[in-house]
């Protein structure tokens, strides 16, 4: 038995010959903030849809507080969702927005106009109760459309795509405004997202989506640092990727043939692999390799270098061959210029192999 307080196992949908989602095994604890990312078409909605209710599972079990809850509907249970549209009722006012699910509930009038507006005052909305939705900018919206989900308190709040809608510097504030929010609630979220700069901001847990399949799943640092596979390693933010062949296995450690040489990487590999080396922009060092730990990966001219205020990004081609591209971002203090030609490395323990 598991006290995780959601459990997906196995779930699959499909439509028509579509597989929308396929394998999907996921396990949620009380109190975690976990963001779906993926790109558009990879399944977010539905997995969020089916955690829900909206959507039932072709095949596959939905748990919810140790609860099979695979065919009950929204309604009846512990979650509530927010939309992308937020799908207020233009024609109340805000506090009646947020009072409606407390209304469905049975909850007396008295009592609902006192919840509302405490939850009103949680979201930075203090004394907005009579105005009418209209009356309101997009980021108010978002705040009704929050506080309306969490008055009736969930146990689970599905958030898709909630901040999509609104330009980047609400955005961002927005997306910090959400974190605080889940630490004073307590409350378990969900938050699908196709923006990996908001996933990293926002999530405890990312889990990352392709092809209605889950990439890889864990901590935004662990999976930006150590992604379990090529799709989350350039899905992540900005990558290197070097291809090359296993040559040979000694230990963890593989020799590789790659076009900028032979090199070695730590992972798992046989003789023969095809794998691909992911090295983040930061992660390249320049100047010679200074021995040990190091890998060498020959030099490169720079083809342009750009001044960004917190650092100096840099795209580069290889000497050996200009088809390998390279970006590069290092302190912005550090002087690099168009057409430097540059000895660059990486330490060994920064080098992602991953499989084909
Ligand atoms: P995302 O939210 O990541 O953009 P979705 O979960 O909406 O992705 O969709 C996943 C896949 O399932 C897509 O190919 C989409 O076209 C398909 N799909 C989603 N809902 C339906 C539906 N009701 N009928 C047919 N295909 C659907
Ligand atoms: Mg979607």
């Amino acid at each position: 038995m598991s006290d995780a307080l959601v459990r997906l196992s196995k779930i699959r949908k499909t439509y028509g010959a579509l597989v929308a989602l396929d394998d999907i095994d996921l396990k949620i604890e009380q109190g975690q903030f976990v963001v779906l990312l993926g790109p558009s078409g990879s399944g977010k909605t539905t997995l969020l849809s089916i955690l829900g209710g909206f959507v039932t599972p072709t095949s596959g079990e939905v748990l919810i507080n140790g609860e099979d809850q695979t065919s009950t509907p929204p309604a009846r249970r512990p979650t509530v969702t927010v939309f992308q549209d937020y799908a207020l009722f233009p024609h109340m006012s805000v506090r009646d927005n947020v009072g409606f699910g407390l209304a469905m509930r049975k909850v007396a009038r008295a009592e609902r106009r006192s919840r509302a507006d405490a939850i009103l005052e949680t979201v930075g909305l203090e004394g907005l109760g009579e105005r009418r939705i209209q009356q309101l900018s997009g980021g108010q919206r978002q705040r009704v459309a929050l506080a309306r989900a969490i008055v009736v308190e969930p146990s689970v709040l599905l958030l898709d795509e909630p901040l999509g809608a609104l330009d980047l510097k609400i955005r961002r504030q927005m997306q910090e405004e959400l974190v605080e929010l889940q630490r004073r609630i307590e409350t378990t979220f969900v938050h699908v997202t196709h923006d990996q700069e908001e996933a990293m901001h926002i999530a405890d847990v990312i889990v990352v989506m392709n092809h209605g399949r889950i990439e890889d799943i864990g901590s935004p640092e662990r999976v930006y640092l150590q992604p379990k596979s090529l799709f989350a390693a350039t899905f992540m933010g900005d990558t290197n990727i070097l291809n090359g062949q296993v040559a040979g296995v000694s230990g963890k450690t593989a020799k590789l043939e790659t076009s900028v040489g032979p090199l070695v990487a730590d992972g798992a590999a046989e003789a023969g692999n095809i794998v691909h080396l992911s090295i983040r922009p930061e992660q390249l060092r320049l100047g010679k390799a200074p021995g040990h730990g190091n890998v060498p990966l020959g030099k490169v001219r720079v083809t342009s270098a750009v001044f960004q205020g917190a650092n100096r990004l840099c795209h580069a081609v290889s000497t050996s061959d200009p088809e390998i591209r390279w970006i590069i971002r290092q302190p912005p203090q550090t002087g690099i210029a168009l057409d430097d030609v540059l000895e660059i490395s990486a330490k060994q323990t920064d080098i992602v192999m991953l499989r084909d």
